[in-house]
């Protein structure tokens, strides 16, 4: 089983990752826990050009390939082998990111963006994907709080963390195996609906 966690900065996705792996563990399954962009040593040398670099090097069209160049990797060498020997993988940002950050944020057409997924993945998709939702004020505030991280709030402003969360909700609408989940309640209860939707759905 593959489930991905999208969200903008600040929506608890590596605390909800790592609670999910924690109770699907206790019940016997194997799981790994993995991130976008990055994952393995090379996809992670392709996140340090990405997020490590001076603020508006790369156009979205450069971005988006060089965040499928580092998918390509992530999915041959890392996810497609666990999914193959039947080990759930957690992944902390996947396809549905590049559709918000470079498509809806960037102006990528998604059309684009999901041959280029093709192209990179051979077509694979989350069983489900779920997406920590919360307004872009509020998350930016919360991503602020933490010390010691890599994100690009600070060059690119609310106003685009505004247009990528709303292309999350928007994919949401259409796409059936995203689920939104309000971030913004306390923690606990946010894993207990993770963990309610995982069984529903995956059972
Ligand atoms: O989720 P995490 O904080 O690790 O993401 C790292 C950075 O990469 C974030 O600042 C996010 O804005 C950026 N990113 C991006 N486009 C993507 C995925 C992540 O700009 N498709």
């Amino acid at each position: 089983r593959f489930v991905s966690f999208e969200g903008g900065e600040g929506s608890g996705k590596s605390t909800q990752v790592e609670r999910l792996a924690v109770m699907l563990r206790e019940r016997g399954h194997d799981v790994i826990t993995t991130r976008e962009p990055g994952g393995t040593d090379g996809a992670e040398e392709i996140r340090a050009l990405l997020v490590g670099g001076e603020p508006g090097r790369w156009s979205g069209r450069t971005e988006a390939l060089l965040m499928n160049a580092a998918r390509a990797d992530h999915v041959e060498k890392l996810i497609r082998p666990a999914l193959e020997e039947g080990i759930w993988v957690l992944c902390d940002r996947y396809a549905h990111s590049t559709l918000a950050y470079q498509g809806a944020a960037r102006g990528l057409e998604s059309d684009e963006l999901i041959a280029l997924h093709f192209i990179a993945t051979q077509g694979l998709w989350p069983d489900l994907t779920v997406l920590l939702d919360m307004d872009a004020e509020a998350g930016l505030a919360r991503a602020a709080s933490r010390k010691g991280n890599e994100t690009r709030f600070e060059e690119e402003g609310l106003a685009f963390h505004r247009e990528v969360c709303a292309g999350f909700r928007a994919i949401a609408e259409v796409d059936e195996r995203m689920a939104v989940v309000d971030a913004g309640q306390a923690v606990d209860a946010v894993t207990a609906e993770i963990f309610a939707l995982v069984e529903d759905r995956l059972g």
